[in-house]
């Protein structure tokens, strides 16, 4: 008899939690919930005292979803949350790959694309600009299509959803004047021999050594115009490489015209709103997690039932840069088979290095274990054991 897809997958991660230990800081005074076939949080206000406690738990119940708080409490277990007493909470930033019709599956584009936005939060806000050190930052995959990332720190736990609201509306660029970016000067040039001049105005902007968004932004257009397969974005005079060699000798003083581009403010605006970091599409939801001082979320290192991948801590920049779902976070095996039924079409699938086979629905295959434990997961397919 073919097994319960979920008793299955159960299974499959009751191999990941008899050795692995997954917790995190403080991880005594924080809720923690499990979720299941049906849904990803079924139980919450669950306590744990410790690393082991978890784990005995997590080997014995097998759940799907493990979540826990960005919160500290002094009774984490205490209902309803009033009881908890909130002593204060991590920053947190939930960075999810946008809808796309890869769904439910993602694609090679949607997984670099959330990665770089990953990075960019990183690398262009959190160190910078909020003075932040790696050793205080912990990034890990969520387990699905994006990126967590919690920063512990002990001056940053007491702030409110106002003040984190903040945050997330500095990093977002919300509210941003773009206009004061720059600034007009009129300039009259003469013409030559018949002593007519006109005047034109000069765009005077920021330069890529700047702070804040300005600098993000002018160090933006230079990456877009320094590639020759971008520069037309920014105008199509840049294309020539002399234009645009003399085009980025002027930013980096501060001069944005040098080049004259048709209706330069305008195209310039609309760059700076298409290259602002958005911490989501749905800013409503993801937004929501670093603005919610009571939200729980995926417990890194633990196995993500959407997927069966696990939520795998990422250490340094190198390793995030090359970091591929489906080769670095999967814990089966790819040399292992599985038979499996699936129950809809599937896409080819970039898996850990190669582009699977497309599936037809209803069509009984045999596939590498890590993979036929993805679509079951997926719920694209039922395993015939
Ligand atoms: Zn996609």
């Amino acid at each position: 008899m073919a097994p319960n897809p979920h008793q299955w997958l159960c299974d499959k991660f009751g191999q990941y939690y008899a050795t692995a230990h997954p917790w995190v800081p403080r991880g005594e005074k924080r809720e923690f919930g499990f979720g299941g076939w049906e849904k990803k949080i079924e139980f919450r206000h669950l306590s744990f005292a410790n690393e082991q406690e978890l784990a005995h738990r997590l080997a014995r119940e097998k759940p799907l979803y493990v979540s826990v708080s960005s919160a500290y409490y002094e009774f984490p277990a205490g209902r309803p949350m009033a009881q908890k007493n909130w002593q204060g909470a991590d920053l947190v930033f939930d960075l999810d790959a946008e809808a796309h019709s890869c769904a439910p599956f993602t694609c090679v584009e949607c997984f670099e694309k959330i990665k770089s936005n990953a990075v960019a939060l990183i690398e262009d806000f959190l160190l910078p600009d909020f003075g932040l050190a790696r050793e205080e930052l912990q990034v890990s995959f969520s387990g699905s299509r994006g990126y967590h990332v919690r920063v512990y720190k002990k001056e940053l736990e007491p702030l409110g959803r106002e003040e984190r609201r903040e945050i997330v509306d500095y990093i977002e660029g919300n509210g941003l004047d773009f206009n004061g970016f720059f600034s007009d000067e009129e300039v009259s040039i003469d013409a030559g021999e018949h002593g007519k001049t006109s005047k034109y105005a000069k765009l005077l902007g920021p330069t890529p050594q700047d702070g804040g968004h300005k600098g993000k932004f002018a160090r933006d257009i230079l990456r877009l115009v320094k590639d020759a397969k971008t520069a037309a974005q920014v105008g199509s005079k840049l294309k020539d490489p002399l234009e645009a060699a003399r085009f980025i000798k002027g930013i980096e003083a501060g001069r944005w015209s040098d080049v004259r581009i048709n209706n330069a403010k305008g195209r310039f605006h609309d760059l700076f709103e298409r290259l602002k970091l958005h911490l989501s599409e749905k800013v409503e939801t993801d937004a929501n997690v670093t603005i919610d001082t009571s939200k729980i979320l995926r417990l890194p290192d633990t196995v993500h039932g959407g997927s069966a991948l696990v939520a795998k801590t990422i250490h340094g920049a190198k390793a995030l840069d090359a970091f591929v779902p489906s080769r670095d976070a999967a814990f089966l095996s790819l040399s292992k088979t599985e038979r499996v039924k699936t129950l809809r079409a599937v896409p080819s699938i970039f898996w850990a290095g190669t582009s699977t086979e497309p599936l037809e629905a209803e069509k009984e295959a045999e596939l590498p274990e890590s993979f036929a434990a993805y679509l079951v997961a997926k719920k694209a397919a039922v395993p015939l054991g």
